[in-house]
């Protein structure tokens, strides 16, 4: 099947692009290269042999999305990856973040609408459950407060999205709650390549480990936790990946909204992550301990059962394979996409 991927250059994009591909279909990209580089387009093309469609354009426009259905008739559903994510950017420029990431979606769906592609895979987030559920997060724990314009922009988007499946029963709507996508495709082509001072701890790990950064901060080492440091549940990009071509599948098959959890289930300590990167590369990262980043939470992880239960997903990389890969590709890449 045909599916337009919006932010298809992007990294969980173009990874996806390589699982459509290795399950049989082909993706088309749609993409602005606002935080991105086409490189990973050839990438995906050296890795599966196969040339994804590209177009450079805004999701936002109306236009741009016209002549691509125009041209592209038999396009089956679409998967919304294109968006702004960076949490403290969109502190500082709340406009930037609802304008492009709620203007997406809505031109998006309106243009699908008219033209009769109602299936639409989103790429939420954990950050739109609350910060005071239980351990782990179910796809019916509380969502809101988000605490940064950028969790409220995905908490909107699926209120809208969930209203748009409510207004239509043609419509088919899966919404993805990623948890800490980390790691990089195996053959060490693809992965990815932060601007400027990486935000995220595993390229701020792997940027460390390679000389770039003089060392990591760990935000807090007094959290109620077993060590002390902030408990994630990191998912291989590559998982994350086959998640979503389990979602098409669950799209052609169902109608109306569905929610799904993509985490492994199991929670890592940034000091056991710090420890499993040395160890699985032979590398040290040295490391300070700094205060708490407002904000963070001490624990967040998945219940993934659901996603195994009903798309028939389960994550298979371990931490160990997180962290080699993502070496790999920092190792191959030092400057990303860049040369
Ligand atoms: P990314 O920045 O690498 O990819 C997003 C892509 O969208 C980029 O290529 C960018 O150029 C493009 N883009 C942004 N706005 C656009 C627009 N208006 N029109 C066309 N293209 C546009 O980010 P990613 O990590 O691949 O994330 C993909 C999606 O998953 C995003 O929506 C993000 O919010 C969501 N998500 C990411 C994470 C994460 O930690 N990486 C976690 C949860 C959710
Ligand atoms: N973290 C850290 N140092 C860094 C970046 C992150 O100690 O330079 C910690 C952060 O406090 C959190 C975990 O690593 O406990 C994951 O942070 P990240 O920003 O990668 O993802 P988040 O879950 O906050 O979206």
């Amino acid at each position: 099947m045909k599916v337009l991927v919006t932010g298809g250059a992007g990294y969980i994009g173009s990874h996806t692009c390589v699982a459509l591909i290795e399950a049989g279909h082909q993706p088309i990209a749609l993409d602005n290269l606002c935080n991105s580089n086409p490189e990973s387009l050839r990438r995906v093309a050296v890795i599966t042999g196969c040339e994804v469609p590209f177009i450079q354009g805004d999701v936002c426009d109306e236009a741009v999305l016209e002549q691509v259905f125009a041209a592209h008739s038999d396009i089956g559903c679409v998967i919304h990856f294109a968006g702004l994510k960076a949490v403290g950017e969109s502190v500082a420029k709340p406009l930037d973040y609802y304008r492009n990431n709620l203007l997406s979606t809505m031109s998006l769906v309106r243009v699908m609408g008219r033209h009769g592609v109602k299936k639409i895979i989103f790429s939420s987030s954990a950050t739109v459950y609350a910060a005071d559920n239980e351990m782990p997060l179910r796809e019916d724990s509380k969502t809101g407060s988000c605490t940064n314009p950028y969790g409220w922009s995905k908490y909107m988007c699926e209120q809208i999205l969930r209203d748009v499946a409510k207004a239509d029963s043609a419509w088919s709507v899966v919404l993805l709650r990623y948890f800490n996508p980390v790691g990089a495709h195996p053959s060490g082509l693809m992965g990815e390549h932060p601007n400027g001072i990486p935000s995220n701890l595993m390229p701020f790990i792997s940027q460390t480990a390679v000389g770039k950064r003089e060392k990591l901060s760990i935000f807090g080492n007094d959290y109620d936790t077993p060590d002390g440091t902030g408990v994630r549940d990191y998912i291989h990009v590559v998982d994350l990946a086959r998640g979503h071509v389990a979602a098409v599948d669950h799209l052609l098959r169902h109608s109306g909204e569905a929610v799904f959890n993509l985490g492994t289930g199991r929670g890592c300590s940034v000091l056991e992550l710090v420890h499993a990167f040395e160890e699985a590369n032979g590398v040290t990262v040295p490391y300070t301990i700094a205060p708490r980043r407002s904000g963070d939470l001490a624990t967040c992880y998945a219940d993934p059962t659901k996603s195994h239960t009903e798309l028939g997903w389960q994550a298979q990389y371990d931490r160990v394979d997180m962290c080699r890969d993502t070496w790999n590709w920092q190792r191959k890449n030092p400057n990303g996409y860049d040369e």
